[in-house]
This record gives structure tokens, C-alpha cells and sequence, in this order.
């Protein structure tokens, strides 16, 4: 028995959203209930204590979209590589690198990866995964990270016709690997979806082998029009605007994760609403790469359910929270847009996608729920409550006031120190990607 006490309660339970000294009774993987502070202790006066310090506590973060394999791109410079326009950042930047990745770097990458999920206070992630350097067995060394780590995770390998016929079918086989290991797995800590790059790489028969490779309930997680040669590309070779032809294709429903969705017409928002497919917006990235702004407001406004990633940019939820506020004010020249959707995105509908792959409910504080509890830093000096947490959260806090994660009833940090070995982590990671950064420029 474990109680998280002495702080601000921010449930996301609209039963009993917010408590001024609230307290979380962890009973092994689950949230055993909550309630005020001292009437917890008097209750259970064996259990272990997490003081919040007065901080905030919260249910973990869950990240929608993340590229664990982009890890060993910071601070990297890749020879002869000034990439102009979107199409030359993927051919001269990402799949360069992914094809360099083996199974090591892959690896490495996780464990950092996740290693910074845990100091953000995110507990779930949701990885789109390449490696055209080590495709077999990819997934199941981020799957390794993972359990060796503590986080909750869904993974999927990006298959795509980029590097020839023989590795999509090693890419497709990695990801029908994973799925079947994933759904042997009853932890519930490991789930697995069908990937897949974009339809401009993609031909009709390597949708078709992935559909064939995908079980029922499985969705497909697939970047959609994130940039306008993935319109142009699918307009001229298929005749058809992507969603139809994902839909032709039988690849959308509500398990699948369409990533982006920029430059999607009305017809297609009401194609993705009819079949319950979900959206991952990743303000940050949309932004870097100068492709545009999505039309995730009207999405929402339409009931598609949208959540929010990072793509890599960032681990820090916070911080793409932050800047989807802005951004939509910015490009719709309306500082009235945005403020109920990128909370609504980020507290409610990512516990929603998380809630379409694990049993157990994500983001939430209360009885039954996961027991994926943060501690937040934080000591306000305007008045908070339930009713303006979200304003609190978006103008005082970010990732690095996350002090306390635990993660399925397991404390992974603790007042900023990691039960895992953070250094020792570090220092390898850092060996694997100076030997990457040699064999990329070689
Ligand atoms: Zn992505």
C-alpha cells in the first residue's frame, strides 16, 4: 500500500475533479481510491508515504505520438544534409539516420527515450518506430527498454517502400511479431499497432499486406498529409485523396492513429468521423517543419476523437500543450481559439486513445484507475482550484516540475532521483550515439 498526499489533487474525474489536500491509496497496479490527507493516513497507517510537498498530484502524462528512433538526433549534423522543404528533412534527415540505426542504437535510444518520459511525468507512450539499418527484432529491444524501465508503451514499426520491397516485408513481419507478443502479454504495459509510414510510400500492395497482417482490434498508426507531397504523390499515382483511399484500403476504424492530418479535406474529416478513426496532433513538429497547421479545432468542433504528441520533438507533454495553444491563436489571428481543445486533447482525449488499447483507464485519479501518478513541483502565487488548473498548468508549469512518477504502482522517481541508474544509462547512451554519429558521417 502506497499513499501520494500533502498536495493539490487534479483527478480528471468529473465526479470529484479537484481537492486542496487530496491523497491517492496505491494498492499494488491500481488506484485503491482518494481523499483528503490526514483521514488516508488515520486509515491505513501501515502504508508507505510520498510526501507532494504541498505540490501538485496528478495522473501521468500520456504521449500520442512519439519517434523514439529520432533520439540520436540531438545535436547532430549530417554531412552534405541542408535540407530545404519537408520532402528533403525526411530524405536528408530522418530516413538517412533510420537507415544507419541498428539494434544497439535502437535500444539506447529507448532507454533514454523513456528515461526522459519518466523526469516528464509521462507514463504512457505511444512510439512510431524505424530502423531500415536492424528492422527484426527492433521493436522488441524498445519493448526491453520498456519493461526495464517501468513505462507503459505502444509500439509499432513504420513500414514503408523507401528502402525496397524486401525490408517493408521485414518491416510488416516486425510489426505482426510484435502484435502477436504484445497480445500474449497481460501486463498490460506493452501493447502493439500496425505502422506505417505514409500512403505516398506506400503501395496498394503494401496496404494490402499490412491489412492482411493486422488482427482484429489492432488499429494501423500512419502519418497522414503532413506535408502536401503525401497529397500531391497518393492524387497522382491512386487517383484518390488519402483518407478514401486508407478507407478503401479498409485501414481506418477506432483503433487507428492517423498522425498530422494538415491538408484533409471536409469529406475526409467526415470519412475519419463515420469510422471512429482517431487523430494525434504534434503542434511543435508541424511548426519545425514549416508544413502547416492542422485543422484539429474543426476536428474536434466534428467529434473526431484528437489527442496530442510530440513527434520526437520533445518528451515534455507540457511543452507541446504550450504550444498548441499558440499556435492556433497565431494562425487563425484569434486569441479566443484553443483553450478548451489542446486541455481537452491532452487530459481527456489522450486517456481516451490510451483507453482503445489498455484494459486499464489511463488519466485518471480514482478508484480502478492505473496507478500512473505524478507529482508536480508547484507552489502558486495566484488562487487555484478545479476550475482553473488548466491555466495554472499551461502558464506556471512545465516538464522539469514533475518531482515524483510512479508508473503501475511502481515509484520510478522520487523527489527528482530515479530508481533506475540514471548515469550509467546516460553514459552508454552517449558511447552508442558518438558510434552512430561516426558510421552516419562515415
Ligand atoms: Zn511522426
Amino acid at each position: 500500500m502506497l499513499l501520494v498526499g500533502n498536495g493539490r489533487l487534479i483527478t480528471r474525474d468529473e465526479e470529484k475533479p479537484f481537492m486542496e489536500d487530496g491523497c491517492v491509496c496505491i494498492e499494488g497496479q491500481r488506484i485503491a481510491g482518494i481523499g483528503g490527507t490526514s483521514a488516508m493516513r488515520q486509515k491505513y497507517p501501515q502504508a508507505e508515504f510520498v510526501d507532494a510537498k504541498g505540490g501538485i498530484i496528478m495522473p501521468g502524462l500520456i504521449n500520442a505520438h512519439n519517434h523514439i528512433y529520432s533520439a540520436f538526433a540531438r545535436g547532430l549534423s549530417i554531412k552534405g544534409n541542408n535540407p530545404t522543404n519537408f520532402l528533403e528533412i525526411l530524405d536528408g534527415t530522418w530516413w538517412h539516420i533510420d537507415r544507419t540505426l541498428n539494434l544497439a542504437d535502437t535500444y539506447h535510444s529507448a532507454m533514454v527515450t523513456y528515461l526522459d518520459c519518466i523526469r516528464n511525468g509521462v507514463t504512457t507512450v505511444f512510439d512510431h518506430h524505424a530502423s531500415y539499418g536492424g528492422i527484426e527484432g527492433s521493436l522488441f529491444r524498445i519493448a526491453d527498454a520498456a519493461r526495464e524501465l517501468g513505462v507503459r508503451t505502444c509500439l509499432c514499426y513504420e513500414v514503408s517502400d523507401r528502402d525496397g520491397e524486401a525490408k517493408m516485408q521485414a518491416a510488416v513481419k516486425e510489426n505482426a511479431d510484435f502484435i502477436q507478443a504484445a497480445m500474449k502479454d497481460d501486463s498490460d504495459m506493452q501493447k502493439a499497432m500496425m505502422g506505417m509510414h505514409a500512403s505516398f510510400t506506400l503501395s496498394d500492395a503494401s496496404l494490402e499486406l499490412c491489412r492482411k497482417n493486422t488482427p482484429e482490434g489492432i488499429g494501423c498508426h500512419i502519418h497522414v498529409a503532413e506535408g502536401m507531397d503525401d497529397v500531391y504523390i497518393t492524387l497522382k499515382k491512386y487517383n484518390k485523396r488519402i483518407i478514401n483511399r486508407l478507407f478503401d484500403m479498409d485501414l481506418l476504424g477506432p483503433h487507428s492513429i492517423m498522425g498530422h492530418c494538415i491538408h484533409i479535406n471536409p469529406a475526409e474529416m467526415d470519412i475519419l468521423k463515420e469510422t471512429d478513426t482517431m487523430v494525434v496532433h504534434n503542434p511543435e513538429s508541424n511548426m519545425g517543419n514549416a508544413v502547416g497547421c492542422p485543422p484539429v479545432l474543426r476536428l474536434m468542433e466534428k467529434g473526431i476523437l484528437t489527442g496530442l504528441g510530440t513527434d520526437g520533438y520533445t518528451n515534455d507533454m507540457i511543452e507541446s500543450y504550450k504550444v498548441g495553444n499558440i499556435l492556433h491563436k497565431h494562425s487563425n489571428c484569434d486569441p479566443t481559439v484553443a483553450w478548451g481543445e489542446i486541455p481537452q486533447m491532452l487530459f481527456g482525449n489522450n486517456a481516451k486513445i490510451g483507453g482503445r488499447y489498455f484494459k486499464t483507464p489511463l488519466g485518471i485519479l480514482k478508484a480502478g484507475a492505473a496507478a500512473d501518478v505524478i507529482v508536480m513541483e508547484y507552489n502558486p502565487f495566484t488562487p487555484l482550484d478545479g476550475s482553473n488548473c488548466n491555466s495554472h498548468i499551461l502558464f506556471g508549469m512545465n516538464g522539469r516540475n514533475v518531482v515524483t512518477t510512479i508508473i503501475n504502482g511502481k515509484v520510478l522517481m522520487k523527489d527528482r532521483v530515479m530508481t533506475a541508474d540514471e548515469e550509467r544509462i546516460t553514459v552508454q547512451a552517449r558511447e552508442q550515439a558518438a558510434d552512430m554519429w561516426r558510421r552516419i558521417n562515415a
